[in-house]
């Protein structure tokens, strides 16, 4: 008999929900996770009295009826992680013009054409097709064709472009060319641009990023990221679940061309089933491997881009960003000729976070956190001569550690154009490339939301694979990634592993 029904790679969101609803359908489960904590993305690292937000600065879908508050309403968590709106959408910032935006379509339309008071018209036009194409989304994902009939999935098809006339319009339309159609000014096309956070994004993923300007999509839980995933990672033990901390899975057993387990830390793992939450390429090129896998598969997995990586930087300060009139509310910066100075990186703003206001348990008394985020394209990634996969040393590559260097100083620099006087102040500094991501997570060049939102490379693998027997969760199953993304591939995953 199996040692287990079921192993998860992986305790980040994705791991942690599927191993939930698993656990209480009677199933013997283990999580085998590589770090020392949960949350993968999702986590919160502590230093000196400070808590950092490893990577994700809000999370949408978790206010009444939204889709990450439902599934922790259904695990009985309601009073575990409690989340608060941010008091606001991320702000912009441009050198000359601070942009104060609040949620709503017509106050984010009032703000934007009270900086650009000539493209008034226009931007309400604009925002007027964001908001109908995220309606439309929204619709379209409370319909599961997975789950049609042949006749019905047929009929949906054919009558998709009636219904969802503007998801079949923009779908790979890059959102840059639809600024562009709406907007001439080439500041406020930037300063769009940046709304939408990736490059080259799709307009219908643009829509869905800005729900959290046009609604308020946007919540922050108590007591830092990692509340979410401690509260899922509790649950499950508590009832009867196992999570291996520092313990790697290095290869996926066949037997009989079926999975019948695992190897993780040397120790091999007999299961029924196993899921990898982890990241999907290195899943099947090294866990499973090519051979097992038919060759149009393992050819898409070569070919397709994962999402930008970003260089962080983690900041402890010296003072209370409150009383320097600061609310919470991220900003993004967008300084002038960013690309110019660090053409390889990519991103055109410096994401600016600032989660001790949204929680004061963050920093110790009178301090601050602060946490700066810069894309880095996937170009960059390639450039950069030392691989986050080749093992530990490439930490101490000459190369990489003056990049590192050169990349946070340089974000600090922004930052301080932004808050003079920020440098008088830091305490502590952390600096985060992609390649730190990588280490951490294990996804691919460090990407941050699974595969590319890039118009025209849109792509997500299905939680059934062909491997019998190896299901996948995570945000390689849907596209946007981010965290809603990996709670409903948790749900997705278990379901299809208790259909049998
Ligand atoms: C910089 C950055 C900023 C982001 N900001 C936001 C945001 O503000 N809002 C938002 O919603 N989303 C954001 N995201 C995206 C979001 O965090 C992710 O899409 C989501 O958390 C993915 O969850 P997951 O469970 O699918 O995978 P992950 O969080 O990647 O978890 C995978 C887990 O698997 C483990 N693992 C990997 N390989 C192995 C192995 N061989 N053996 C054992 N364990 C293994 C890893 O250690 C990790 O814990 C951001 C991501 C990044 C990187």
């Amino acid at each position: 008999m199996a040692e287990y029904d079921v192993v998860i790679i992986g305790a980040g969101i994705a791991g942690l929900v599927t191993g939930n609803y698993l656990i209480d359908s009677g199933k013997r489960v283990l999580i085998v996770e590589q770090i020392k904590y949960p949350g993968g993305c999702a986590c919160t690292f502590g230093k000196q009295g400070y808590k950092f937000d490893g990577a994700v600065h809000w999370i949408s879908q978790a206010g009444d009826g939204g889709i990450v508050r439902s599934i922790l309403n259904e695990f009985g968590l309601d009073g575990d992680v409690r989340f608060d709106r941010l008091p606001a959408p991320p702000q912009v910032w441009l050198p000359d013009k601070k942009i104060k935006l609040s949620f709503g379509r017509e106050s984010v339309v009032e703000s934007l054409s009270g900086a650009f008071p000539d493209e008034s018209k226009n931007l309400d036009a604009f925002w007027k097709e964001a908001e109908a194409t995220l309606k439309q989304l929204w619709r379209l994902v409370k319909r599961r064709p997975s789950k049609m009939t042949p006749a019905g999935k047929l009929l949906f098809n054919l009558s998709f472009p009636l219904k969802f006339g503007k998801i079949a319009k923009y779908h790979k339309k890059k959102a840059s060319e639809v600024i562009a159609r709406y907007l001439s000014d080439e500041s406020l096309r930037l300063v769009l641009q940046t709304m939408g956070i990736f490059q080259d994004i799709s307009f219908v993923l643009y829509a869905w990023f800005n729900s959290v300007s046009l609604e308020g999509d946007a919540y922050y839980p108590a007591g830092g990221i990692r509340a979410v995933p401690d509260a899922l990672a509790n649950r499950f033990i508590s009832r009867g679940g196992e999570i291996r901390y520092r313990c790697r899975a290095e290869r996926i057993v066949f037997k009989d061309k079926k999975v019948s387990g695992m190897v993780a830390n040397g120790e091999e793992i007999s299961a029924g089933a196993v899921v990898s939450a982890s990241d999907a390429t290195k899943t099947f090129m090294n866990l499973v491997g090519e051979d097992k896998l038919p060759p149009e598969f393992v050819s898409d997995l070569k070919e397709w881009k994962v999402s930008e990586p970003f260089f962080y930087v983690y900041l402890g300060l010296n003072c209370n960003l409150r009383e320097r009139g600061f609310d919470g509310s991220p900003i993004w910066y967008i300084p002038k000729d960013i690309d110019k100075k660090f053409p390889m990186l990519g991103g055109r703003a410096l994401g600016i976070g600032m989660p001790s206001l949204l929680d004061g348990s963050l920093a110790p008394e009178g301090k601050s956190v602060l946490i700066l985020g810069m894309a880095a394209s996937c170009a960059f990634m390639d450039a950069c001569p030392v691989r986050a996969e080749s093992g530990a040393n490439y930490r101490d590559d000459e190369h990489y550690k003056a990049v590192k260097e050169r990349v946070g100083e340089y974000m600090i620099d922004i930052a301080e154009e932004a808050i003079p006087g920020l440098r008088e102040d830091i305490d502590l500094k952390i600096f985060a490339t992609p390649h730190t991501f990588e280490r951490y997570t294990g996804n691919l060049h460090g990407a941050s939301s699974g595969w590319s939102m890039a118009a025209d490379r849109q792509h997500k693998l299905s939680v059934n694979t062909p491997a019998p027997g190896l299901y996948l969760a995570g945000h390689w199953t849907m596209n946007p990634g981010g965290v809603p993304a990996a709670f409903v591939s948790g749900k997705l995953a278990a379901e299809e592993i208790l259909k049998g």
